[in-house]
């Protein structure tokens, strides 16, 4: 060491490396942060959560405004200002990712904007970009590799500005009046409701019998039900095999059931098909370090890989590729590094698709225990009983607990309906807690709140529902 302080590097400034950097600093440490963005921020809030969240919301004010008439409220359709609407959003992104520049600054990390590529175990050549663009060797006694992912390409689909991929649709350049969503899963169902909202006639084609094939059935069955409403068409266990251009649009080969055309044609291709890790042209070949089968970082429980100075987190370093769980590891492998006891040992991580309703979970799913031949009992507490759901006319919902017989405890939460991303929370702690049935039904809860019906579903397993007529689940 070079002074009495350690000298980390930190790669990749996204939700998994910023957090890491900042808490790097706190502890001790001599921090620089490179990043190929002119602030901290990484896919999530530049080309990913952020500027999605942001437009879900603006689809969801639509689809209300939209359905109020039957709450006898009329609105006169909206007209949308798309030049305005897209400064908003990206001003949104600016104001996050420069207040993340500034806390950077106050907590003293180095901020580089450039690419990175590790030279060996313990330095890294930094190409430069903006005002002090050149080259930078930069060494260090540990390194933190956050570099995240990028989305799986379909090789037999034409290179095209046509044909987009989640960072072109979150520029928002247009509104196309038809879009084909290739892909059933967060990206296609979040990204295709926002366009479906601002216009486009969406389809979604998804090669599994399912949509969001992560999720439990009883759960996404809402979300259908209401996509189906909004979109022009969904079709299961169907691929995209061919595209060519086609005047200003895409003609596609579709394969599938129940088609109603084989060869249609879109004004846009959206694919959505997956992330893959970014742990190519790293330099990674110059260490230890590595790699799965899937191109995954190998890492141990404090997030240190195969070389002892090099750790990884966040997308590069396994799924599920989420910004909490990369913020996570970031807090493991930081803490690691400053000498402070610490494991990657989760008992849940929440997942949220940002739907309308959305769609929520952790821990086990229902699914997840039929496969693994799991004896457990499902407690569950449809909100058409909810009295919060019914006075925002949005009884399309449901809360399940998945509980252990033997010792009723909990062992994974499913939510479906409006802020079930919000109200999951509970759920992770109480599984964290290792909470049983009887915690949640003794837990009071506010009313009328959704959050109630956390409370209720534990009173299902046990018989006593004030609000239905049934028997235990016990
Ligand atoms: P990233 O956020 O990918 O950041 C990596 C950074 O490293 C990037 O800035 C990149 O430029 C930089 N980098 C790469 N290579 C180098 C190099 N050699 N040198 C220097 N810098 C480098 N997750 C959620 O939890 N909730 C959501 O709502 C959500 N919505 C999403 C919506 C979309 C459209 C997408 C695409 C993703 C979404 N995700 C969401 C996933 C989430 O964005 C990722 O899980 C998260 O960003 C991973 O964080 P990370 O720190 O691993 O990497
Ligand atoms: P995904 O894995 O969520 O969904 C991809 C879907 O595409 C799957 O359902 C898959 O069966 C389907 N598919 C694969 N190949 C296909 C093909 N040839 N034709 C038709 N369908 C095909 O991936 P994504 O939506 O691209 O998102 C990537 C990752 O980003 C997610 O897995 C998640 O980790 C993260 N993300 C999270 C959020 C959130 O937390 N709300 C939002 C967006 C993205």
């Amino acid at each position: 060491m070079s002074n009495d302080k350690k000298r980390v590097l930190v790669i990749g400034g996204g939700p998994g490396g910023y957090p890491a950097a900042f808490l790097a600093a706190d502890l001790g440490c001599e921090v620089t942060l490179v990043d190929q963005k002119v602030n901290p921020g990484g896919v999530c809030l530049f080309q990913g959560c952020i500027p999605s969240k942001a437009l879900l919301h603006v689809a969801r004010l639509l689809h209300e405004t939209r359905e109020a008439g039957a709450l006898g409220l009329g609105f006169a359709p909206p007209t949308i200002d798309l030049d305005k609407l897209r400064a908003w959003k990206d001003g949104v992104v600016g104001k996050l990712t420069g207040g993340l520049g500034l806390v950077g600054k106050q907590r003293k990390v180095r901020f580089v904007e450039g690419r990175a590529r590790l030279l060996d175990a313990h330095s890294a050549m930094v190409a430069k970009a903006g005002d002090g663009a050149g080259e930078e060797r930069i060494e260090f006694d540990d390194a933190i590799l956050a570099t995240g992912s990028m989305p799986v390409t379909l090789p037999f689909l034409p290179p095209s500005p046509r044909i987009w991929d989640s960072t072109k649709a979150l520029e928002l350049a247009e509104v196309p009046g038809s879009l084909l969503v290739v892909g059933g899963g967060y990206i296609g169902l979040e990204l295709g409701t926002v366009y479906a909202a601002l216009g486009s006639k969406v389809t979604v084609v998804e090669a599994t019998p399912y949509l969001l094939p992560g999720a439990d059935r009883d759960l996404v069955t809402h979300l259908q039900k209401r996509l189906a409403k909004q979109l022009a068409a969904i079709h299961v266990s169907t691929k995209i095999v061919e595209a060519r251009e086609d005047g200003d649009g895409v003609r596609v080969k579709l394969v599938g059931i129940d088609l109603p055309e084989l060869e249609p044609r879109f004004d846009r291709v959206l694919v959505a098909v997956g992330r893959r890790p970014l742990s190519k042209d790293l330099g990674l070949e110059n260490t230890k370090v590595k790699l799965d089968a899937r191109g995954f970082v190998d890492v141990d429980a404090q997030r240190r890989t195969a070389e002892p100075s090099i750790y990884a987190i966040g997308d590069m370093a396994g799924e599920p590729m989420l910004a909490h769980k990369a913020t996570y590891e970031g807090r493991i492998a930081a803490q690691a590094i400053a000498g402070h006891p610490a494991a990657y040992e989760p008992r849940a991580i929440p997942a949220v698709v940002f739907t309308d309703p959305e769609i929520a979970w952790a821990g086990l799913t229902e699914s997840q225990a039929k496969t693994e031949g799991r004896d457990v009992r499902i407690a569950r507490f449809p909100w058409s009983a909810s009295g919060r759901a019914t006075t925002m006319g949005r009884n399309d919902g449901l809360t399940k607990l998945v509980i252990d017989p033997q010792d009723e405890r909990l062992l994974g939460v499913g939510i479906v309906g409006v802020g079930a991303g919000e109200m999951i929370a509970e759920g992770v702690l109480a599984l964290e807690m290792g909470a049983r049935a009887t915690d949640m039904m003794l837990t009071i809860h506010a009313h009328p709140t959704l959050s109630e019906t956390m409370m209720e579903a534990a009173e299902v397993y046990f018989g006593h529902s004030p609000h239905l007529g049934q028997k235990p689940a016990r």
